[in-house]
């Protein structure tokens, strides 16, 4: 709206416009107002807002956070499996395989040993004790690793042992009646004098099949005046067996042996008395009663039947 004032001079209304100075004036008047505004909302904005790149840090801070509790949930999940497994490794495993348990100085191994932390990381507390609680769990599962392949290494020895020590009879003895003489003094059916019978007879019709009763080597397996056809079996871990009188064998020295892989025949050959066969077991080359080694094919009742068959007293066979 434009502005007017009375002239004296001309007696009249003319319209009135800023020049000069006073135009200079009032605009610098102006600008100082609106600057001043200005400033002090840039101030107020400063103190009750925060900058944006401030909120993205708080952000990904809460993320860090929730990150951080998940990764000491699934610590803590891991330290319990792994508990589970030093549990099974000693009180199971170890147990079984006459090993000792592991001590806690040998489970703890390495723990607390030098660290490369750097020193951002122990300055936060918080990361700090995570990097160390993950740290000792690293070194705890390299030791229960480490235990594992001990055991398995443990084991395989302890099959191959359980494998090839004898635990069956060397021919068919379902109905229990094959069992002629025991081990210890016994007569002797021609010579007739009292002397040690180092093995067991079993008496059966020739051709009867003789089995190996433990995993072995073929040590001999030969024609001899007293034995006849017979054959030695080593069995390692120090134990040994022996079929004699056979009609004939069908292995030969060297040749690796499965337990029941039938060896050879029943039969009546060298100083023998009748067919049967005559097996002895030895443990570090000393002879000792073979009837405790028939476990794995018989029953605890068979079995109980068959240690008051061992008590006739029946000539030996063989002579
Ligand atoms: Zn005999």
């Amino acid at each position: 709206m434009a502005r007017y004032i009375y002239n004296q001079e001309t007696c009249a209304y003319e319209r009135y416009e800023l020049k000069g100075t006073a135009l200079r004036n009032r605009m610098a008047v102006l600008l100082t107002i609106s600057f001043g505004f200005a400033l002090a909302g840039y101030v107020t904005f400063l103190h009750y807002s925060k900058p944006l790149d401030l909120l993205e840090v708080e952000r990904k801070n809460a993320d860090l956070k929730t990150a951080w509790f998940h990764l000491n949930y699934r610590l803590g999940e891991t330290e319990e499996k792994l508990k589970f497994f030093a549990e099974e490794d000693d009180q199971n495993y170890r147990v079984i395989l006459d090993a000792n348990p592991l001590s806690t100085i040998e489970r703890q191994a390495g723990v607390g040993g030098a660290t490369r932390k750097s020193k951002a990381l122990e300055e936060h507390t918080l990361i700090s004790n995570t990097f160390d609680r993950a740290l000792k769990l690293n070194n705890q599962l390299t030791v229960q690793n480490e235990s594992f392949n001990e055991l398995q290494k443990l084991l395989d020895r302890k099959l191959k042992e359980w494998a090839s020590r004898p635990a069956i009879q060397p021919i068919d003895n379902k109905d229990l009646l094959r069992l002629h003489t025991t081990f210890g003094m016994r007569l002797n059916p021609v010579l007739k004098v009292w002397t040690a019978h180092k093995g067991l007879d079993f008496t059966a019709s020739t051709g009867t099949p003789i089995y190996a009763t433990g995993d072995g080597v073929v040590q001999d397996a030969y024609y001899s005046d007293s034995f006849g056809n017979v054959v030695y079996i080593d069995h390692g871990f120090e134990f040994e067996t022996r079929y004699a009188h056979m009609v004939r064998f069908i292995v030969s020295k060297g040749e690796k042996i499965k337990r029941g892989q039938v060896i050879g025949y029943v039969g009546n050959t060298g100083r023998s008395a009748g067919e049967h066969l005559h097996y002895e077991v030895l443990y570090k080359g000393n002879q000792i009663n073979p009837i405790n080694f028939f476990q794995r094919d018989l029953s605890n009742k068979e079995y109980q039947k068959l240690l008051e068959l061992a008590k006739t007293e029946n000539s030996s066979l063989d002579y």
